[in-house]
């Protein structure tokens, strides 16, 4: 409530003044009500071009939980890919016509943006669905509204030293890494207890800062012969599906991570903070629907990884792990320091994954020397770097979402928050993105 009125609407006599004032706000009210009417036009427009693309491309729609017609619609129509592409142009000019004003409110602006740039990438998909080759990085910018920065051997190589001296020895160094990461593993008689003890310390941390809507909740089921390691399953209402992979062995600090990565505050939790602030309070259809290849799984992706930072700051980490998560594994806790001082340095070397994804999609190696390349500079095993290298078959350039993902949600939080040192603040911003339709170019504005 603001008591300053404009002088536009100050007048001599004040019963006149009033009723102008009452006429203006009408006006306003109607206007706004018909710029809301037409996005949501547009919006549900987009929704059914992303169910259609969905018929081409089986991991395009991540999660669906509008109208379920729609959906119907879609898998009885099979719409052509120049069919969308041309109503999807369409979409794209009326959006241009529909630009709101630069005094918008702040959420209007970021809707109309969110829109434009998800129907942008959609257009992209459609395109490479067609024929059309794009580099990895010219893939990343028009799929996921950004690039990755470029690593030589030698940054990586400077890692690799330090690590040398910590884990001393015969063979390989991924070799040695993989023995000693061996004494990890969580046996698999007691990976399910292990992973809903660690879903408990994720889920209490984060409800003592974020309010959630009652009822909300997620079943987990384990799976194999997936390229990737877990996956959450948005079905709307609240709910989700979590799965974890067994096909490789589940190393202890994979407790939390996944825990917080699929579940609290990860993707769960911005699913559910996305369907209560848009879909439910303000009937904006769009976030019904998540389609895959599209910048907001750098968000998904980004705001899951560096929500494992914020449930757990480090010191706060090793000790939940030492007291909580290694008995549970029936791991000797002992051993977490070291364990974490190592992971550390491996955690560095993320930005080798991006780098053989990128030579490979380029052309420039094959699948074989990319996996080479994983093991030397990732410090993948052989058997994980098969893996890698299936997912990047899958996903392509989607795996800069988690790295530069993360990388991009922490600074846009620590700027906010004096370098992530006023924890309150930090927790208040990072759920503020969660609910937002904030995109990667958005958040380095
Ligand atoms: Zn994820």
């Amino acid at each position: 409530m603001n008591s300053q009125l404009p002088t536009w609407i100050k007048s001599p006599t004040p019963k006149h003044g009033f009723l102008c004032f009452l006429a203006c706000l009408a006006v306003m009210v109607t206007l706004h009500a018909a710029e809301n009417d037409s996005m949501n036009a547009l919006a549900e427009r987009y929704v059914k071009l992303v169910l259609a693309l969905g018929q081409h491309d089986a991991d395009y729609v991540d999660a669906y939980y509008g109208p379920a017609e729609w959906k119907k619609e879609a898998e009885s129509t099979q719409r052509p890919l120049a069919d969308i592409d041309r109503d999807a142009a369409a979409v794209a000019t009326a959006l241009v016509a529909a630009q709101p004003a630069q005094s918008a409110e702040e959420i209007v602006r970021l809707r109309h943006e969110y829109l434009t740039k998800q129907l942008s990438a959609l257009r992209a998909r459609v395109s490479m669905l067609g024929g059309k080759t794009l580099t990895f990085d010219e893939e990343s910018k028009a799929l996921y509204d950004a690039v990755a920065p470029t690593h030589t051997e030698s940054e990586f190589d400077a890692v690799l030293a330090q690590l040398e001296s910590r884990l001393p020895g015969q063979g390989s160094l991924s070799d040695r890494f993989d023995k000693f990461r061996s004494q990890f593993i969580i046996p698999k008689d007691r990976l399910d207890s292990t992973f809903k003890t660690a879903i408990d310390g994720c889920r209490s941390r984060t409800l003592a800062h974020m309010a959630l809507p009652p009822g909300e909740s997620f079943v987990v089921e384990y799976v194999t012969n997936k390229s990737w390691s877990g996956y959450n399953w948005y079905k709307g209402n609240y709910h989700s599906v979590i799965q974890v992979n067994t096909d490789l062995p589940i190393f202890a600090d994979r407790a939390i991570d996944l825990a917080c990565h699929e579940g609290y505050p990860g993707h769960h939790v911005y699913n559910l903070l996305l369907e209560k602030a848009f879909v439910r309070d303000r009937e904006w259809v769009e976030f019904s629907v998540y389609p895959l290849r599209s910048p907001q799984s750098l968000i998904a992706e980004g705001s899951a990884n560096y929500g494992i930072d914020i449930v757990f700051p480090k010191a706060e980490r090793l000790q939940f792990e030492r007291s909580v998560i290694f008995p549970a594994a029936g791991l000797n806790p002992a051993g977490v320091d070291d364990y974490y001082a190592v992971l550390s340095l491996v955690d560095r070397l993320s930005y080798a994954g991006n780098e053989a994804a990128r030579r490979y999609l380029n052309g420039e190696i094959d699948s074989a020397a990319a996996a080479r390349w994983l093991e030397r500079y990732g410090l993948y095993s052989p058997p994980r770097a098969e893996q890698r290298m299936r997912f990047v078959d899958q996903y392509r350039s989607y795996v800069i979402n988690y790295n530069l993902g993360k990388d991009m949600v922490a600074r846009y939080v620590e700027e906010r928050s004096n370098g992530g040192a006023d924890a309150a603040r930090r927790w208040d911003v990072f759920t503020s993105l969660l609910s937002s339709p904030r995109l990667p170019s958005g958040l380095t504005r």
